[in-house]
C-alpha cells in the first residue's frame, strides 16, 4: 500500500438523504481513515435505490483505494448493500455458513425464532470476507476488488447503527494495517485563538498557509474562535514533533495572545486553570449569555476547585443592584449615548458589591448588549472586571451571527478575564 492512499465514505439510507437523520457515522470513520494516513477525499451519500447503489459504488471503487460504507445491511427489502456490491462488482452472491450460524445463534441467545427473512444477512458477494458483528444480526463484509493495472480498491462495509459500526472497526482497520496502512505517523497540532477575525489571523501569518507546505497549516473558524491546525505525517512522533515545532513557535511568536490554547482546551478550561494557579476566585453577573459562563466554568472545574463563586444571571443591572443590595438606585443611561460616567461608576461598584457578596477576589459585570446594526450582527457591551481596588473597563465591539451573539459574548467575557489575569490589562 502506498502512502498516497485515498479514501471514500459511503452513507446509505433514504433516512439521510431525505433529512430525517444526520450522517454522523461518516465524521467518524473520517476520523479514523486520517489516523490510519489514508486520505479521504470523498463523502458520498445515496438513498436506498440498488441502481444508485451500485453507480456510486463503481465510481468508488474506480475512484478510491479505500471505500467504508455504512448502513443498508439490514434484513428488509431496502437493505441493499449486499446485493449492490455483488452488482457493481460482478460477482455472485454466496451463502456464508459461518454468517448463518451466527444470526441463528444470535436469535437463539434472545430465544426467539429466527425469521426467514434474516437469511439474507447470511449472503455475500463471492470471495468477500465476513466481518463478525457482536451487537447484532447484520455481519459486515471485506472485499479487496481487484483493478486492472492497479492495486485493488479494498472496500469495507459495515451496519449504519453507530454502536455497532463503531464496535466493528477495529477489524477493518486491522486488515487495513495488514495491507500497510498506518505505518506513518501522523501529527495534527491545533493552535486556537480569540479576538481577531480569521482574515485577519491569516494575514498575519501569510507565509506559513499554503497549500502543499509540510508541516501543512490550515486555518479554520468555529463560533468565533480560531483553530490553526498544524499537520504532518513522518516515521514516528519525534520526528513528527521536531518537524512542527518550529512552525509553532514562529505562529506563538506573531500571534502572542491572541493565542489561548491547543487542542482540546477551550477558553474556560485556561481561565479555571489560571484562577486555580493564582489561588482566586471569580463572580460574575451575565445579562446576555442567560448563565452561558456559568455553566462553562462550573463545567471546566475539577470537583476540589472553587474558582468560580457563582453569580447572577439577570436581564438589567438594576435588578442585580436590587438582589444583591436590597435597593435599587441604578442610574439612567443618558440619552446622547455617549459614555455616562455615573453608569460606570455603578458598573464598577456593583462589581466589588458582587465579589464580597460571593466571597471571591475578582467580581465582573457584563452587558447589557446594544446592537449596532439592524441585523444585529454587530453590537457591543460593556465589561467591568474589578479585583480589590483595580478596576478594568471595556466595551467590547464583536460581530457574529445572531445564532452564535451568546456564544460570542461568553468567550468574550472569558478572553478578557484570562487577558486580565496573566497581563494585568
Ligand atoms: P442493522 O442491520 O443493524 O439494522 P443497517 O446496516 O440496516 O443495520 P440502517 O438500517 O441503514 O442500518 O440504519 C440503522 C439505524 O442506524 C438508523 O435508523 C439510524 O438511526 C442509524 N444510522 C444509519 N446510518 C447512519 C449514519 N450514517 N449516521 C448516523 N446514524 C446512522
Amino acid at each position: 500500500m502506498d502512502q498516497a492512499m485515498q479514501g471514500e465514505i459511503i452513507a446509505i439510507g433514504d433516512e439521510i438523504t431525505s433529512g430525517r437523520i444526520l450522517d454522523t457515522n461518516s465524521q467518524w470513520l473520517s476520523v479514523r481513515l486520517e489516523d490510519l494516513g489514508i486520505r479521504v477525499l470523498f463523502h458520498t451519500v445515496v438513498g436506498d435505490e440498488l441502481q444508485a447503489m451500485v453507480a456510486v459504488f463503481r465510481q468508488a471503487i474506480d475512484r478510491s483505494d479505500v471505500v467504508v460504507t455504512t448502513g443498508g445491511l439490514g434484513p428488509t427489502a431496502d437493505d441493499l448493500t449486499r446485493e449492490a456490491l455483488a452488482n457493481a462488482t460482478g460477482r455472485q452472491l454466496v451463502e456464508y455458513p459461518e454468517a448463518l450460524e451466527h444470526i441463528r445463534q444470535f436469535f437463539q441467545s434472545r430465544q426467539r425464532p429466527m425469521p426467514e427473512r434474516n437469511r439474507v444477512q447470511a449472503v455475500f458477494p463471492a470471495g468477500s470476507e465476513m466481518i463478525h458483528n457482536p451487537r447484532g444480526t447484520a455481519p459486515g463484509i471485506f472485499l479487496a476488488v481487484p483493478r486492472a493495472g492497479r492495486s485493488p480498491c479494498y472496500f469495507s462495509c459495515l451496519p449504519g447503527v453507530p454502536a455497532e459500526m463503531r464496535e466493528m472497526w477495529p477489524q477493518v482497520e486491522k486488515r487495513l494495517r495488514n495491507l500497510g496502512a498506518g505505518r506513518e505517523y501522523i501529527l495534527h497540532r491545533d493552535i486556537k485563538c480569540f479576538g481577531a477575525g480569521e482574515s485577519q489571523v491569516e494575514a498575519m501569518l501569510p507565509d506559513l498557509i499554503r497549500r502543499g507546505r509540510d508541516p501543512l497549516v490550515g486555518i479554520n473558524a468555529s463560533q468565533n474562535t480560531i483553530i490553526l491546525r498544524i499537520s504532518t505525517r513522518g516515521a514516528n512522533r519525534e520526528e513528527c514533533e521536531a518537524k512542527v515545532e518550529p512552525v509553532v513557535r514562529t505562529i506563538y511568536s506573531i500571534l502572542g495572545d491572541l493565542i489561548f490554547a491547543e487542542n482540546e482546551t477551550e477558553l474556560q478550561d485556561v481561565v479555571v486553570a489560571q484562577l486555580r494557579d493564582k489561588g482566586l476566585s471569580f463572580a460574575l453577573i451575565e445579562t446576555t449569555t442567560a448563565g452561558l459562563v456559568s455553566q462553562w466554568l462550573r463545567a471546566a472545574e475539577k470537583q476540589q476547585d472553587r474558582t468560580y463563586r457563582g453569580g447572577l444571571v439577570v436581564e438589567d443591572l438594576a435588578t442585580a443592584e436590587e438582589l444583591l443590595a436590597g435597593v435599587s438606585t441604578w442610574p439612567k443611561a443618558s440619552k446622547n449615548g455617549e459614555p455616562d460616567s455615573a453608569l460606570r461608576v455603578a458598573r464598577a461598584s456593583l462589581a466589588q458589591h458582587l465579589a464580597q457578596v460571593f466571597g471571591a477576589e475578582i467580581g465582573a459585570v457584563a452587558g447589557p448588549l446594544q446592537f449596532l446594526n439592524e441585523e444585529g450582527t454587530l453590537a457591543e457591551f460593556p465589561l467591568v472586571l474589578s479585583q480589590g481596588d483595580r478596576v478594568l473597563e471595556k466595551t467590547i465591539r464583536f460581530s457574529s451571527h445572531p445564532d452564535f451573539r451568546q456564544i460570542t459574548v461568553a468567550k468574550h467575557i472569558l478572553n478578557t478575564l484570562r487577558l486580565w489575569i496573566k497581563n494585568g490589562t
